[in-house]
């Protein structure tokens, strides 16, 4: 078995190796260093949890030892799709260059610009970045990246489902043609392996196997809950949950609570809070510094629940988690085998929970295809009864949200899960269910208007002609993640406000190509009309596309 002794690292980088408790290297860091310390590109095909950061950051830090910063022009850069994975990279590298005196600098979104200029214009060895965030560096003439001689490209399919490709490409041209280019990607979807044929040259090629099956170190449990109201699914939901966190006692040392829909993280965040449990929301709306403070809140062990979107959560290294909950059975599988492996992580027990109700067989089935095996069902909690308020009618004022729980806490959100589902095919009840959504959503505002499905009715007809378009069934298509790109589109937005791309602020930025790119009048919000376009909106909705697909949309561009 290869020692990390074997791989011909810089003694300092093995120093930090023993002090971080690493014994042997992992598969892709056993496969990666060896070429990668003699110069060569490598392509890993590996997914997060692999140790795949270590093998690019070890032999960054022991080829960067010898050689100076410059002004303005960084020796290496790394590049990662989300502002919390940079800056998880960026700890890394603390970790391992600790014994060096090599330099560093984080460019994301949300940071002020002026401590990254003071940074870069000293001089670091390894930039840490998101892609919208080091252009807009660029194009202030702050940065330059000729200097570049080892490149980094982490997570290259999640940059993929972001429209992130052409920001990729054209960060590839910038640097010299001489550099060595480690790139990172769980899959290798046929646009990924265009980008690798285009930009690497002869790279090693190491391939770590896929997470197929959920580990053996997670107790996986299946609860399941016939709700006696639809109207009041998410509320037996949320009673059943306090439940099941509550009789795991005090073996739940922390937990990640997982939901399909933000809002909905929102809410069951709000609603632990209010019945005395410690925890915090994560998703893409919120503001960065709150999500750092969460996460390293959650991380130290001050945070006991963590709620999240599949989006915020994925990608995330939080090693010590003793219980997944999932209050939503994820609708993509392999969302499944992501969550659940948020516990068990590097040898330790783990427990994963997951709440299903009779709406989500085929959820279920799907997942447990995948997992090739039947989730262990469990009974409710001992002595578990729903409260006579889920056997009602929900009322005006929830006291599990502490507010007007008609349009968000009750109704308008379980229509919103069935919406969810419908769109991906079931026949003519997701039209239906669009329908009521609109019209009932429109009945309730102002009140709900912060909701993202009374926002749909805040929709234009025009830009729906497009979103009628069949979709591509999910193996097919790249998956984009709505609240990232809408993360990305926030530093663009910030970066044309300052003229960067000197685009004209009302029509968005530049599109370049179609690839990933929604043109922006279809993400433009209509609020200032709210009232009439209400109305006009909801005898519009005719179809599930209008019910469904716009209130992400039009969410993602209320941010901007
Ligand atoms: P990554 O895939 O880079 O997100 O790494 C997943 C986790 O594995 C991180 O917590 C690392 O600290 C840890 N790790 C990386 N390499 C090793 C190793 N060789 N031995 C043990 N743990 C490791």
């Amino acid at each position: 078995m290869t020692k990390f002794t074997d791989l011909k690292l810089d003694p300092k980088v093995l120093t930090a190796i023993v002090e971080a408790g690493y014994e042997t290297p992992t598969p892709i860091q056993a496969g990666a260093i060896p070429p990668a310390l003699e110069g060569k590109d490598v392509l890993g095909i590996a997914q997060t949890g692999t140790g795949k950061t270590a093998s690019f950051t070890l032999p960054m830090i022991t080829l960067l030892s010898k050689g100076r910063a410059r002004a303005r022009m960084p020796r290496s850069l790394v590049l990662c799709p989300t502002r919390e994975l940079a800056a998880q990279v960026a700890e890394n590298f603390d970790i391992y260059a600790k014994h060096t005196k090599l330099t560093k600098a984080l460019l994301i979104g949300g940071v002020s610009f002026s401590e990254q200029d003071k940074l870069i214009d000293r001089g670091v060895d390894v930039l840490i970045a998101t892609p919208g965030r080091l252009l807009d560096h660029f194009e202030r003439g702050k940065l330059l990246l000729t200097g570049v001689q080892i490149m980094v490209v982490d997570e290259a399919d999640r940059m993929l489902d972001m429209g992130f490709i052409p920001d990729i490409e054209r960060i590839f041209q910038l640097t010299p043609f001489t550099r060595q280019t480690l790139f990172f990607s769980a899959t290798m979807a046929p646009e990924i392996e265009r980008i690798t044929n285009t930009f690497l040259h002869g790279p090693a090629r190491i391939e770590v196997a896929r997470q197929a099956t959920t580990s053996e170190t997670i107790t996986q449990k299946l609860v399941q809950i016939a709700p006696p109201r639809r109207d009041q699914a998410a509320k037996a939901k949320r009673e059943l949950l306090r439940a099941l966190i509550a009789a795991e006692g005090e073996t739940c040392t922390n937990a990640i609570i997982f939901c399909n829909r933000k809002t909905d993280v929102d809410i069951v965040a709000k609603s632990l809070k209010t019945h005395g449990f410690n925890a915090a929301p994560i998703h893409g709306d919120l503001e960065q510094r709150q999500r750092m403070q969460t996460l390293d809140s959650f991380r130290e062990g001050g945070l006991q629940l963590l709620i999240a979107s599949d989006v915020a959560a994925r990608g995330l290294d939080i090693p010590a988690v003793s219980h997944v909950f999932n209050y939503d059975l994820p609708s993509h599988a392999e969302d499944y085998v992501h969550r659940i492996g948020r516990t068990g992580r590097a040898g330790r027990l783990g427990t994963a929970i997951s709440i299903a109700t009779p709406a989500d067989e085929k959820y279920l089935s799907q997942i447990q295809a995948l997992v090739k095996m039947e989730i262990p069902r469990a009974e409710l909690p001992e002595g578990f009864e729903l409260s006579e308020a889920a056997h009602r009618e929900p009322k005006t004022y929830d006291e599990d949200e502490g507010r007007r729980g008609r349009s968000r806490g009750g109704r308008d959100r379980d229509r919103g899960e069935r919406g969810d589902r419908g769109e991906r095919g079931e026949g003519r009840t997701r039209t239906r269910g669009g329908r009521e959504r609109n019209r009932e959503a429109a009945e309730a505002l102002p009140e709900a208007i912060e909701t993202t499905e009374a926002v749909a009715v805040e929709a234009p007809a025009a830009p729906r002609a497009e979103q009628r378009e069949p979709r591509e069934p999910r193996s097919e298509a790249p998956r984009r993640d709505r609240e990232e790109r809408r993360d990305d589109r926030r530093d663009r937005d910030e970066r044309r406000e300052r003229g960067g791309r000197g685009r004209d602020r009302d029509h968005g930025p530049a599109v370049v190509g179609m690839g990933d790119h929604v043109p922006d009048f279809i993400l433009r919000s209509f609020r200032t009309t709210r009232p009439a376009a209400a109305s006009d909106a909801a005898s519009e909705a005719e179809t599930e596309a209008d019910a469904i697909e716009t209130p992400e949309v039009v969410e993602e561009s209320s941010e901007s």
